[in-house]
């Protein structure tokens, strides 16, 4: 499809847009004039302080024309966003779509809420997200309330704060509908000791840096993958590393994420709370059978059932489940059993993703069935209602590009459960010291939005030949401190 804009400062913009109607077509973007036919073109003029931004999309024949006009002091939005509207608005006519999140392609609506507030109050905020963005208001009110229930954990973090992450980026298999870099652990074996061995090593580095230069470690996050595809050795021996390099005494909350039942034992939860671990995942997706298997995942949903309940026998009293909504197979009828599931199991946090037709997931690349957008609205609409009615809050949020119907993700949390880490990093609240193959540190100046980001090498294989050079990278963590 031929998209046409004013300039190149409106290509991402229109071109986000438009993916959001035609999330798997590929685009020609072009600026210039509207050279007529097929396609999409977007154009800006201005007559004195008078703007005009205008549209005409023209589909399999039928063609819609959009304008609108607005004085430039009194425009809320950015130019960007005003130029989407029209695109919005005339492809909205041509295919009878509306997304729910109107003219926001971001990932953090409720970060964007956050911000407007801070400038114009709560009521404008809304009305900016309702009216000027064209958020659908149930919508614009769930972005509100986690905007709201972000606040407290926000405000116990303070400039010299930080966050560790522990990139394990091994699993047992890969999952039909996963695009992450994540490596079959069978394969990886010959790789882990020296894995586990340089992440101790980049831990203990970092951990001189943090102390250097005053630095309060709050929240620890091992993610991935899955790092329980690591054995309880291997898990203990990055858990004494975090311990003996950091200063926990003001961390409030340690996770790990244990999301695949399968790589869950007895020993290695056992390992996981000597540690000191307080919250781990334990994620099921879905608790059908039928789904978990076109999906690839190894387990039942009896072993879901099992694993946490092993978890809570050995005293783990923050779990969080994810569930998704949209899988190959699954039914709105199913996903409600599934998160009726969930909340009979009563875990601290539960997460309701929306299925993401990432390109290089199994699921897009062997074009397998996924459900409806209206299907999938339906069941996170579901879960919205359940979770709600059985005492859980929205607390942190965020939107993946290619989601079915333009759908979210949402935290969910029983009172007083919030996870920390999810709220700093999903707001980019502060630092995040990372640590492992693929993880990226990201810099906060506390006076302002800017983050600087200090990548380490995706792939193990480079992580670890290539360890001593990636290492150095992290001298930018004294740079930036010492810059602010
Ligand atoms: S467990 Fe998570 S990271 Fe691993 S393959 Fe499945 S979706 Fe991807």
């Amino acid at each position: 499809m031929l998209i046409i804009c004013p300039d190149p400062t409106y290509t991402y913009e229109c071109e986000k847009i438009c993916r959001v109607f035609f999330p798997t077509e590929r685009f020609e973007v072009r600026t210039g004039a509207d050279p007529g036919g097929e396609g999409v073109a977007a154009a800006i003029t201005q007559a004195g302080e008078t703007l005009t931004f205008s549209c005409r999309a023209s589909l399999g024949g039928r063609t819609a024309e959009k304008s609108e006009t607005a004085e430039a002091a009194a425009l809320r939005i950015s130019r960007e966003m005003a130029l989407a509207r029209v695109i919005l608005l005339a492809l909205g006519e041509l295919t009878g779509v509306m997304p729910p999140w109107g003219v926001l392609t971001g990932v953090r609506p409720s970060k964007l809420m956050r911000s407007l507030i801070r400038r114009h109050g709560e009521q404008t905020a809304r009305e900016i997200f309702e009216q000027d963005l064209m958020v659908r208001p149930d919508k614009a009110a769930l972005a509100l309330s986690v905007a709201k229930a972000e606040d407290a954990g926000v405000a116990l973090s303070s400039p010299a704060s930080f966050s560790l992450y522990v990139s394990i980026p091994f699993c047992p298999t890969r999952c039909a509908y996963c695009s992450f870099v994540s490596h079959s652990i069978a394969s990886a074996k010959k790789l882990i000791p020296d894995y586990v061995r340089r992440t101790a090593e980049e831990l203990a580095y970092t951990g001189a840096i943090a102390r250097e230069l005053g630095l309060r470690l709050e929240t620890v996050y091992f993610g991935g993958g899955t790092p329980t595809s690591l054995s309880a050795e291997d898990l203990t021996a990055l858990t004494d590393a975090v311990r003996s390099s950091f200063d926990l005494s003001a961390v409030r909350e340690f996770t790990v994420e244990a999301g695949r039942p399968d790589t869950v034992d007895e020993g290695k939860l056992r390992a996981l709370k000597n540690a000191g671990v307080t919250r781990i995942s334990i994620n099921p997706q879905t608790f059908n059978d039928r789904v978990l298997e076109a999906i690839g995942r190894r387990h039942t949903a009896a072993e879901t059932i099992e694993k946490f309940r092993l978890a809570r026998s050995l005293g783990f009293d923050n779990i969080n489940m994810d569930l998704i909504a949209g899988l190959t197979d699954d039914t709105p009828e199913s996903f409600r059993e599934s998160v009726s599931t969930a909340l009979a199991l009563a875990p601290e946090n539960i997460t309701v993703h929306t299925l993401a037709l990432k390109t290089a997931a199994r699921l897009v690349t062997e074009n397998a069935r996924t459900e409806s957008a209206a299907a999938t609205a339906e069941m996170v609409e579901t879960a919205n209602r359940l979770l709600s009615g059985g005492g859980y809050a929205p607390y942190y949020m965020y939107r993946q590009s290619k989601s079915l119907g333009n759908l979210e993700n949402v935290g969910w949390t029983r009172p007083g459960f919030d996870c920390l880490y999810n709220i700093y990093m999903m707001e980019e609240i502060h630092t995040v010291l990372a640590v492992g193959a693929g993880a990226v540190t990201k810099l906060k100046d506390p006076r302002s939005e800017a983050l600087t980001r200090v990548y380490n090498f995706k792939y193990p294989y480079e992580y670890i030949s290539r360890f001593d050079e990636m290492l150095a990278r992290k001298d930018e963590v004294r740079a930036f401190y010492s810059r602010i």
